[in-house]
């Protein structure tokens, strides 16, 4: 079934036109009709499946046909919780596209800006507001945000969030919205800790929706793990960003520090780099985003509480260069790529000393994942061999370049 036949607002469908979605995904054929009815929604979704589309389009669908002409003052009908800054900014940016044709106006409510332009905007008129919860609640009791007409609450990553620690700013908000109210759940994840909060939220007789459980990744990510040692990691990454000039390459690293001592050694081998993680400010933050998902930069290093949930265009190689410590960050981590109806690849460095976190993530996900031969490259052995003489790196640099240099002018005279 095609949107065009869905009974959706036209102004709805002009806006799926021009995003270019044709066909819904398997979340939203499965979320959309039962939102539609209005009911609560328990679902298990991994990201990349299309899920901020699968609450946004029957939300802006329903309150834009309910919508009266005089718009009450700080008054919101939807609110939407997301773990993170970024996540919050992208699904406004969405409610926002799909919204274009429609009088609803959306706003992403988050910390770490200044409060005052926030709340003049809510005076002005908002429908849908999408929130880190620790903000929300902020304006909540300072009365700048009234909750009396709220009839959609969305929780999007609720794994995250409670990973995050927000549950108790979840359990503020929730005693502030009306009861009557249509709640839908989203978790990438669920164990029982979350089915016993999703419980607690949504109705009884909430509509349970679980995509692909026994395959949490996505299909069209081609997984592959090489074993190398620890601090020849910086090496191997250099190698997938020079096989792959045009790729976007997205790598994962354990800690902040790391992130920046990464970049920084991939500077000295002359690839640009760009570096995100908590220790950044907001402002920082998105623009290191923007320039990535613009293809300004190809590389980007990041920390996995910086970097889940985030739609960015065409990633085409994630690097797990640290693996992750919790098997669900694979996921995560992964479905960074091959989002939609593309296509990704997903490589993991793994030490010694990881892999017993490589044994767990298989477990996870339920398939083993492929061993690239690393060895087997003439490139390589080179390099262990060198590594395991001298431990300079800057030296190695230079060797490594020679050794370049030699094999392009070898073929040449081969030639
Ligand atoms: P999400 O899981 O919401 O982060 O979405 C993942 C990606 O899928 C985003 O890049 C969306 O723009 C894209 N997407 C969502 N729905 C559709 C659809 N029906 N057709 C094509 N692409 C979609």
């Amino acid at each position: 079934m095609k949107f065009e036949d869905y009974r959706l607002n036209p102004k709805v469908k002009k806006a799926l036109a021009e995003f270019g979605y044709k066909r819904p995904t398997d979340i939203q054929y499965k979320s959309i009709p039962n939102i539609l009815k209005g009911e609560d929604l328990l679902a298990v979704a991994q990201t990349g499946t299309g899920k901020t589309a699968a609450f946004a389009i029957p939300i802006i669908d329903m309150l834009y046909e309910q919508k009266k002409s005089e718009r009450r003052k700080s008054d919101v009908n939807c609110i939407v919780l997301a773990p993170t800054h970024e996540l919050a900014v992208q699904i406004h940016t969405v409610f926002e596209r799909l919204a274009k044709y429609t009088t609803l106006k959306s706003m992403a409510v988050i910390g770490g800006v200044e409060q005052d332009p926030q709340i003049m905007k809510l005076y002005k008129g908002v429908d849908i507001i999408v929130a880190t919860p620790g903000r929300v609640f902020d304006l909540i009791s300072q009365k700048a945000l009234l909750t009396h007409h709220v009839e959609i609450l969305v929780l999007d990553e609720a794994d995250h969030m409670l990973d995050l620690g927000f549950i108790k700013d979840i359990e503020d908000l929730i005693r502030k919205l009306p009861k009557r109210r249509q709640t839908l759940f989203f978790s990438a994840t669920i164990n029982d800790k979350i089915k016993k909060i999703a419980y607690s939220i949504v109705r009884q007789n909430a509509i349970r929706i679980q995509l692909s459980p026994k395959d949490p990744v996505a299909k069209k990510v081609e997984h592959s793990v090489m074993f190398v040692e620890m601090d020849h990691k910086r090496f191997f990454l250099e190698r997938v960003v020079r096989e792959n000039p045009d790729a976007k390459i997205l790598a994962f690293v354990r800690t902040r520090v790391r992130a920046e001592r990464v970049k920084k050694a991939m500077e000295r081998a002359d690839i640009e780099a760009l570096s995100i993680h908590g220790e950044k400010d907001q402002t920082d933050r998105s623009k290191v985003l923007k320039a990535f998902k613009e293809g300004e930069c190809k590389l980007m290093i990041a920390t996995d509480v910086a970097a889940r949930g985030i739609d960015i265009p065409n990633v085409e190689i994630v690097v797990n260069y640290d693996l992750p410590e919790e098997p669900e960050n694979y996921v995560h981590r992964v479905g960074r790529t091959g989002r939609a109806r593309n296509k990704g690849q997903a490589y993991s460095f793994c030490s010694e000393e990881e892999k017993p976190l490589l044994e767990e993530i298989q477990q996870y996900i339920h398939k083993p994942v492929k061993v690239l031969n690393v060895k087997e490259d003439d490139y390589v052995d080179t390099l262990h061999v060198d590594l395991e003489r001298k431990n300079d790196y800057q030296t190695l640099m230079d060797e490594i370049r020679e050794f370049e240099k030699s094999k392009k002018s070898r073929k040449k005279r081969k030639k």
